[in-house]
């Protein structure tokens, strides 16, 4: 018996984003996907950025005061390090 090519079929269980408890928004399960929906809120100034509370999980979110006021950049907020993925 043949078995199908299921390509693609099952690569991603999680598809759907699920919800942080500890700070009531929505997840997303990669960097990229957040980042889409945040440039899918035109007119808003969101941007992706990495909950703390759970490895390899975003959230999207406003940009702080302080880097809209110029006190901090958002890289300075935003910018967690790369060395621990
Ligand atoms: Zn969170």
């Amino acid at each position: 018996m043949a078995s199908r090519d299921h390509t693609g079929a099952g690569r991603v269980s999680g598809w759907h984003d699920s919800s942080c408890a500890v700070h009531r928004k929505r997840l997303y399960a990669s960097r990229a996907r957040a980042r889409k929906a945040a440039r899918h809120a035109h007119g808003e100034h969101l941007r992706e950025y990495r909950c703390d509370q759970q490895d390899d999980m975003w959230h999207i979110g406003h940009l702080p005061a302080d880097v809209r006021q110029g006190r901090r950049t958002a890289r300075q907020i935003y910018d967690t390090g790369d060395t621990d993925a």
